[in-house]
């Protein structure tokens, strides 16, 4: 039996550059000691208190259908968020509540792209970019960025590629970089989409992990808020990826048929969920610093430990929980290095070819354990990289 090419076609064939991973999972699984500093995750869970709200909910009674375009009260705290951060006016019709940010960048491309147009992103990009873009039948088209330019896309770059596309997808902070987009960044990206007529979808899931600079939401910008849809989540900012809750912020046009496609998909998310939500919201932004605070530390720990040495170079993370390395002095690429260096040292970092391209010759390096086991394992990498360039 045949399969729909739809589904057949996500990955677009070839390596999807998560080999070692993969490989550093299993030797996990054969008992091996593994340090990994590869995904996203915390290593605190979900706070006991947003468990408390999850299972007062719940015991409350709230297991039944949920409100599918999400409740009323969450749709309005996450709008009252936005609009205090952002002094863009918004309402809870502005608001779809997603499971995930990833549920989020799949509605966000369903809604303004048609089978066979060129949608955009800027590469190095988070690894389901270009097959979130693919699932939705669009073609994922590439915009390179580079170390020279801090990985903030150029006014050229975009431009070069922006005829007869219909959407551009960024990110900032940045997954893989670390590149927090300035004001000159972002006005070039809104000046792309006004020229060239294209939506922009704005991923901004890291948007309270800042290390320098500050975060700068491109449907702030003049015109922005009628082409713009923002992808927001719970995952990063308040330590709750298995719960799956995020948003999409957008016109309310959108935002309607986005619903539409909530009914026939996810039929909306965990009413108890999204309770534990509204109560993490109404927190405020305290509980927020005190999540990215271990990010924010580490960043500066990476910064001692590759001082005084030129084999491994970064360039200082300004958000986000990563750091992208620069290997390129080892004469090796970001997979064989990878490899060496979990073979080697039993450490697991993400090759940068698994984030496009324009991040080969780098590895990123998730700062996603204690303080004392992510210095011991940085130095161990340092030292490691220099054997390797001898
Ligand atoms: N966007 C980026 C840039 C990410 O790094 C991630 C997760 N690592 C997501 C979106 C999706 O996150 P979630 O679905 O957990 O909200």
């Amino acid at each position: 039996m045949k399969l729909a090419n739809r589904i057949t076609e996500i990955n677009g064939g070839g390596s999807d550059g998560w080999d070692v991973f993969y490989r550093a999972r299993q030797m996990i699984a054969d008992g091996a000691p593994i340090t990994e500093l590869t995904i996203g995750e915390h290593d605190i869970g979900t706070s006991l208190e947003i468990l408390g709200a999850m299972h007062d909910s719940a015991r409350g009674g709230h297991t039944g259908y949920a409100s599918v375009p999400g409740t009323d009260s969450l749709r309005q705290i996450v709008a009252d968020r936005i609009a205090t951060r952002t002094g863009v006016e918004t309402t809870a019709r502005n608001i779809l509540i997603t499971a995930g940010g990833q549920a989020g960048l799949f509605a966000a491309h369903t809604a303004v792209c048609n089978p066979g147009d060129r949608a955009l992103f800027i590469d190095p990009y988070y690894a389901t970019y270009p097959s979130t873009i693919r699932s939705t039948q669009a073609v994922p088209v590439p915009v390179r960025t580079t170390p020279d330019a801090a990985f903030q896309p150029t006014a050229d770059a975009l431009a070069a590629k922006a005829q007869d596309a219909v959407s551009l997808l960024i990110n900032s902070p940045n997954n893989p970089t670390g590149a927090v987009y300035s004001q000159k960044t972002m006005q070039a990206i809104a000046q792309v989409c006004h020229d060239n007529d294209l939506w922009l979808i704005s991923d901004e899931v890291y948007d309270t992990q800042i290390w320098e600079g500050a975060h700068l939401s491109p449907r702030a910008l003049p015109g922005m808020a009628a082409r713009t849809l923002v992808i927001g989540s719970m995952s990063k900012s308040h330590a709750m990826t298995g719960s799956r809750i995020g948003w999409i912020c957008a016109p309310e046009p959108v935002i309607e048929v986005l619903i539409d496609l909530a009914t026939n998909t996810t039929y909306g998310v965990a009413g108890y969920i999204q309770d534990a939500a509204l109560f993490a919201l109404g927190q405020g932004p305290a509980v927020e610093e005190a999540v990215a605070a271990p990010f924010r530390r580490r960043r500066d720990l990476t910064m001692e430990v590759l001082a005084g040495q030129n084999i491994v170079r970064a360039l200082p993370a300004q958000g986000a929980m990563y750091v992208l390395l620069d290997i390129r002095a080892t004469g090796m690429d970001g997979e064989a290095f990878a490899n060496a260096l979990l073979d080697a040292e039993q450490i697991a970092v993400m090759p940068g070819e698994s984030f496009g391209q324009a991040a080969a010759g780098h590895i990123r390096v998730a700062m996603t354990i204690d303080d004392a086991a992510y210095v011991a394992a940085l130095q161990r990498l340092v030292e490691f990289a220099k054997t390797c360039a001898d």
